[in-house]
């Protein structure tokens, strides 16, 4: 050993060594340092200390000045050190109170990918910073990662949902708009993209690369100058690694994490290959249940809204949360799927469903958009923690299914908020391929009760269309009160239905019965009927309010307006603000007519509710002769719209033949109405 005695001058290397020796003190304090305020985090959790004092923070930031002068060390030195020592320790302690209270300490993460894909690093980072250990369940797509989530083979899904280099991962928004999961945690995760290859491989000697879509676009500088070499499509990165491997051949490169080198032993070939260095990759952390999000941890909460399609809705919509002073942090558009004609708006912001504040700006919203669904609130990193916000008494988690309060107050004590005039005074104009219900015109929908051939809805379509109708209808689901009855031609029927819409440019409605074929019915009907008999199924409600169609609702024959409210109510809590009420008929000791036609509920319905209202005289009468007065009375009393059955051949009609107008009817009462046919004949 060397002789270190103090008199003697050191060398510059033995100086060197010093320092180095220094350095290490200090990040072995740091880490013990971090390790403290992991514990202290979990003791404020355990005793319900507010996870930030900032009081306490600048007066330990000045004790650390002082005790720095001791030391000749300079104040502003000390003061810049210890901010960064402090947030640092404030970022920890919210990592650990963000993890749910008394939430488990293993969890399963479902990852797109293998062992050493970015998902598996990234989930590893989200969950190593709250002290849980994860085990993985690896799938090949994102769709069975979410699978996972819905069987219970996981309890979480990690899945990267924006690149600062290639943009938003449209397949994962898609996907997650659908899923039913929850948002509750997010990580944003380094990405190196490594260029791999066998022992023996060489860059000039690589023929194909095998690699991921997202890292094609990522690295398309470096791929660029690379000669004479194919890139192969990879669904996945640290596959990509294991196949090289797998292959044994010098000629194939791909393009992986430093840690799918390691785990397949593989050589870097080159680092730095993405064409920016900063390379983020966003991924969000997806449960079967929302989450709780601590008082006092800084939290993001993520929704998707649809607007409509006026000049300045969107501003309408961003407006809300200019008023309420909260921040905005990504916004991003997508086509919704099943119909890219409409756009779909992810939203990002700042703050919790729990915060008052947040709770007023989505009940705000719910005037200004179409649809509206939170996805989540969860603690994010990318936020300055402050002090708790204003929270409503308790801190139940918010469902995506609560816009509002439910609780009755004063201002709904008839159990619904969001139809009421009280919540949004000015009508709700729901537009379909330019039919306006809600707006000054009538709007006239027409159509057989039920589609029963090509023949018969492409000749009624074309009826309609000529005639100056805007909506083509036709059952396909028939919910008829005798099992035995012509029950519709089910998809088959959906299909022609639609053909024919698209045939003469009319949207379509259909009824839907069941709240497990809703999804695929929403793929081809642009409007979605709810009919008399269901109106408090209670669970198909929920299902078309998931949905991003407007929705006729009809009133039950036995139900009051009130019921009617609540039912809508049903549809507006899951987010779809597009409902068209449909009075058609009540059941009374009359039996001279199907049903009684409840003409003053247009008036007391327009009183109660900002939501458009459609009369189905049809339905009511059960009788042709009587559908024209009827239809004109609605329209006298301030219908929106009217609904009328008609048919080619009413005396052959499977279903509701007696009620349904012949053409010649149809096109009398369209004149009676006042409603132009349209100019020209044929298709278009
Ligand atoms: C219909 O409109 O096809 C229908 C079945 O009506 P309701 O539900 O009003 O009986
Ligand atoms: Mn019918």
């Amino acid at each position: 050993m060397t002789n270190s005695n103090n008199s003697e001058p050191k060398s510059i290397e033995q100086i060197r060594d010093d320092i180095d020796n220094v350095d290490s003190a200090i990040l072995r304090l740091l880490a013990e340092r971090q390790a403290h305020s992991r514990r202290m985090a979990r003791e404020k959790g355990r005793s319900d200390v507010p996870s930030r004092d900032q009081n306490r923070e600048e007066d330990l930031i000045a004790d650390r000045i002082a005790g720095g002068l001791d030391h000749d060390l300079d104040a502003g030195l000390v003061s810049r050190l210890w901010r960064e020592i402090v947030n640092d320790s404030v970022r920890v302690q919210q990592d650990v109170l963000g993890r749910t209270q008394g939430g488990p300490d293993t969890v399963t993460a479902a990852i797109q990918g293998i062992e050493g894909s970015y998902s598996q690093l990234a989930a590893h980072q989200f969950f190593e910073s709250k002290g849980i250990d994860v085990t993985y369940a690896t799938s090949k797509t994102f769709s069975e990662a979410v699978s996972s989530v819905h069987e219970g083979s996981a309890d979480v899904a990690v899945l990267p949902i924006e690149n600062t280099t290639s943009g938003a991962i449209s397949e994962v928004y898609d996907l997650l708009l659908d899923s039913g999961l929850h948002f509750v945690g997010e990580v944003r995760f380094r990405v190196r993209h490594r260029l791999l290859g066998l022992a023996a491989a060489s860059i000039p000697n690589l023929r194909k690369i095998y690699c991921h879509p997202q890292a094609v676009a990522q690295c398309s500088e470096f791929l660029a100058t690379l000669d004479d070499c194919e890139v192969v499509y990879f669904s996945d990165t640290a596959l990509s690694g294991k196949r090289i491997g797998e292959l044994n051949d010098p000629t194939v490169g791909a393009i992986a994490s430093e840690d799918t080198a390691r785990l397949y032993g593989l050589q870097v070939l080159k680092t730095g290959i993405a064409d920016r260095e900063e390379n983020y990759t966003r991924f969000v952390v997806v449960g079967p249940k929302p989450i709780e999000v601590p008082p006092g941890v800084a939290a993001k909460t993520s929704l998707v809204m649809a607007v409509g399609n006026h000049p300045g809705a969107l501003m309408d919509a961003l407006g809300v949360f200019r008023e309420a002073d909260i921040n905005l942090i990504m916004l991003e558009s997508r086509p919704i799927p099943h119909n890219p004609r409409e756009e779909l708006f992810y939203v990002d912001f700042e703050g919790d469903l729990a915060d008052v504040g947040v709770k007023q700006v989505l009940e705000s919203l719910t005037r200004q958009v179409r649809f509206l669904k939170v996805l989540g609130s969860y603690p994010s990193r990318d936020l300055r923690p402050k002090p708790a916000a204003a929270r409503s008494g308790s801190v139940e988690p918010v469902g995506r299914g609560q816009l509002v309060d439910p609780s009755p107050s004063t201002d709904n004590p008839k159990g619904y908020k969001l139809g009421s005039r009280g919540h949004k005074p000015n009508n709700t104009v729901v537009e379909v391929l330019g039919a306006r219900f809600g707006g000054d015109d009538l709007v006239m929908i027409a159509g057989p009760c039920a589609v029963e051939s090509w023949d018969q809805i492409m000749t009624t379509a074309k009826a309609v269309a000529e005639a100056g109708a805007s909506v083509l209808r036709g059952g396909c689901f028939k919910p008829r009160t005798s099992p035995y009855s012509f029950q519709g031609l089910g998809f088959e029927g959906l299909d022609m239905l639609a053909e024919a819409g698209k045939t003469y440019g009319l949207p379509v409605v259909t009824e839907v019965v069941s709240p497990s074929d809703v999804d695929q019915i929403a793929r081809k009907a642009d409007i979605l009927q709810v009919g008399t008999r269901n109106m408090q199924n209670f669970s198909l409600l929920s299902a078309v309010g998931r949905t991003h169609r407007p929705v006729l609702l009809k009133r039950g024959m036995s139900s009051s307006l009130d019921e009617l409210l609540q039912a809508a109510e049903y549809i507006l809590a899951e987010g779809n603000q597009q409902v068209i009420l449909c009075e058609r008929g009540i059941r009374t000791f009359e039996t001279s007519t199907r049903n009684t036609l409840d003409l003053s509920a247009v008036p007391v319905l327009r009183s109660r509710t900002h939501l458009p209202i459609v009369v189905d005289p049809s339905h009511a009468a059960g009788k042709r002769d009587l559908v024209a007065p009827l239809a004109l009375g609605a329209q006298a009393v301030g219908a929106h719209g009217v609904m009328v059955e008609i048919h080619p051949d009413p005396e052959t009609a499977l279903s509701d033949g007696p009620q349904s107008l012949r053409f010649d009817q149809f096109e009398a009462l369209m004149a009676a109405l006042g409603i132009p046919p349209r100019l020209s004949g044929g298709a278009g």
